[in-house]
């Protein structure tokens, strides 16, 4: 593993003290090289830092920040730099599996298919599409969130669909608009340029948002640090 910094061992990784300006500082981690580069984004927690993925026959190989993503100037915490490894894990599943006589087994992706088929048909036949909902991610991209409303609301006709994004970020909508009067935030993360001042409340920025508190942390290494 080619790796320009140890996330592990250094969560923040070096400062790289404000200059006027939060400076670029690109975070990379490959197994091999890659071909070409693709640009995404990490979607492990809700900073959302720019990324490329680094692709080699088709394949992940590796991630780095982009250096010119607003949000991180190229770096990335522990789980966008480690978290990718997993998909060619050997365990991983997959295969279809169908639970028989209380016991996974593995089966094709057409058996797999017509079993859904035929329960949701049931389901919707004995007690209507209301009965079937779904529960989802705050977590995907457009096109899956487009994909799923065309399965589930399209298809299926249920109006039932639902994510962590009620359990979560419609709490913090709900306490916005008492506090600020709007649901959208009133601040941006390039505030974090300028402000005098950093009050966390109820938030562990340091464990949860890593690449947003190394940004702090390089304001209170430049001049003018923040109370
Ligand atoms: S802070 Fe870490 S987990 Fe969150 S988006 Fe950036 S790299 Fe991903």
């Amino acid at each position: 593993m080619e790796q320009s910094r140890d996330s592990i061992q250094d969560i923040w990784g070096p400062r790289t003290g404000y200059t006027g300006h939060w400076p670029v500082r690109v975070d990379e981690q490959t197994t091999e090289t890659p071909d070409h580069w693709v640009q995404s984004a990490c979607v492990l927690c809700s900073n959302g830092c720019g990324m490329d993925i680094g692709v080699k026959d088709g394949r992940i190989v590796g991630v780095r920040g982009r250096a010119v993503d607003r949000i991180n100037h190229g770096r990335l915490g522990p789980k966008g730099l480690n978290g990718w490894v997993a998909n060619h894990s050997p365990d991983r599943l997959t295969k279809p599996q169908i639970r028989r006589n209380g016991k996974l087994e593995d089966a094709t992706w057409e058996e797999a298919m017509e079993l859904i088929v035929s329960k949701s048909k049931q389901i919707i036949k004995e007690h209507t599409s209301g009965a079937i909902g779904f529960y989802t991610s705050g977590q995907l991209f457009l096109e899956e969130y487009y994909a799923l409303a065309i399965v589930g609301k399209a298809g299926l006709g249920t109006p039932h669909m639902d994510g962590n994004t009620r359990l979560c970020t419609a709490t913090a909508a709900a306490a916005l608009k008492v506090s600020f009067g709007t649901d959208g935030q009133p601040g941006s993360y390039t505030d974090l340029d300028t402000t005098e001042a950093v009050l966390l409340v109820g938030h562990n920025m340091a464990s949860q948002q890593t690449v947003l508190w190394a940004r702090i942390l390089d304001r209170l290494a430049g001049p003018n640090p923040p109370a």
